[in-house]
């Protein structure tokens, strides 16, 4: 890739970056990309899938497969507390997973595909909201503007802190893991604190749940799934030293390795919060939020990225093990074969969701070059026809 191209694509990372914009509420950032995206003329331009996605369709006109592309636009709720010049105008919310990185990456592939054409299927680049609460994925697959498409191939990429910079980390079966949020609130009765025997306190149930819960992995599922309960957020009464709690509020999230682990997790963590709140004579609520699937590799999916990883010459990595976090990812790879795979970020550059975060503009030559390879590989260019 020349200077020039190298220059464009951190201008508009960095335009992306400023833009920083929560899920659900990528307006700008879609204004921005349609108007890129308008400039590469693709076969159709479909917006407002699953609220702020867009989709850039480019087909050869010719048959063969299609390959769907996906990206993800939302940023995070950290406030940016930097001087950079392209800071986030937002003072509330700031691209610290790298999701600006990702969407400019895509935008160079939609130059690519513009500049030499397909030789044969179609190529689908898709700009997903709302990654980060784990509902954009689901969102776009039930969006009617998305269910005609018959998709042969889902490839995604994510930044990688951690590891080589430029590296590309990849293998098949389950890359990461399922997650989704507890909310588990119980209702008892306010009392004076004098007479705590009027009221109903919630106070044991919520305090057991929280021990229970980090212990339910071990008597519900097997070493192998590598199942996490972590306890994350409660509330119990108000600051009042009067009166006796008649509400609390306990959240956890609930990690699997595995679709079957998560469900078994689910329901023993579900029975466990209404049997303490039975046994404490109070009303049980549970609802569940931000549902991640496990991200399942396919075989012939990860096999074409290492072919174009090793094509570029990129040292591919295969980690051994399935990453402890989650991607929403994980819906496309249930419905096609696909795989998510890892662009090294660099093993000292700061861990994203950090405050220290902001993606490495060097690495997005290497995320546009890998993308074009696998598109070379399954549809070729223009010029093979
Ligand atoms: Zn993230
Ligand atoms: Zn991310």
């Amino acid at each position: 890739m020349d200077t020039e191209s190298i220059e464009g694509l951190i201008k508009l990372r960095r335009e992306l970056h400023a833009r920083a914009e929560l899920s659900g509420m990528e307006a700008d950032t879609a204004a921005y990309l349609r108007e890129a995206l308008s400039s590469t003329s693709p076969a159709e331009l479909r917006e407002g899938i699953a609220g702020n996605g867009l989709l850039a369709v480019y087909d050869s006109g010719q048959p063969g497969p299609t390959v769907l592309l996906r990206c993800d636009m939302d940023a995070l709720p950290i406030p940016e507390d930097t001087d950079l010049p392209y800071a986030s105008r937002d003072p509330g919310a700031s691209h610290r997973c790298g999701h600006d990185g990702h969407m400019a990456i895509m935008l160079g592939v939609a130059d690519f595909v513009a500049g030499s054409g397909l030789a044969r299927g179609r190529s689908l680049l898709l700009f997903q909201p709302s990654e980060e609460t784990g509902e954009g994925a689901a969102m776009v697959i039930s969006d009617q503007a998305f269910a005609d498409l018959e998709i042969d191939y889902a490839f995604a990429l994510h930044n990688m802190p951690g590891f080589p910079i430029n590296s590309v980390v990849v293998r098949a079966g389950a890359y990461a893991a399922a997650s989704r949020g507890l909310i588990v609130s119980y209702h008892g009765g306010f009392s004076h604190a004098a007479e705590p025997e009027k009221g109903t306190s919630p106070t044991p149930a919520a305090a057991f749940l929280m021990l229970e819960l980090g212990r339910l992995p071990q008597s519900a599922t097997a070493l192998e799934d590598n199942s996490k309960v972590t306890v994350i957020h409660a509330n119990l009464g108000s600051r009042a030293f009067g009166t006796s709690p008649g509400e609390a509020v306990v959240m956890a999230t609930l990690r699997s390795y595995t679709e079957e682990a998560m469900k078994r997790l689910a329901d023993r963590a579900v029975g466990l919060a209404e049997s303490l709140g039975d046994t404490y004579g109070l009303r049980t609520e549970t609802s569940w939020t931000e549902p991640f699937p496990a991200t399942i590799n396919d075989g012939e999916c990860v096999r074409i990225v290492e072919e174009a990883a090793s094509g570029m010459g990129l040292q591919v990595i295969n980690p051994g093990r399935t990453f402890p976090w989650s991607e929403d990812f994980g819906h496309f790879t249930a419905k096609f074969p696909g795989a998510l795979f890892g662009l090294g970020a660099g093993e000292d550059h700061p861990n994203v969701h950090s405050h220290r975060y902001d993606f490495p503009d060097r690495i997005l030559p290497t995320g546009v070059g890998i993308f074009e390879e696998i598109l070379q590989n399954l549809l070729g260019t223009g010029s093979d026809r």
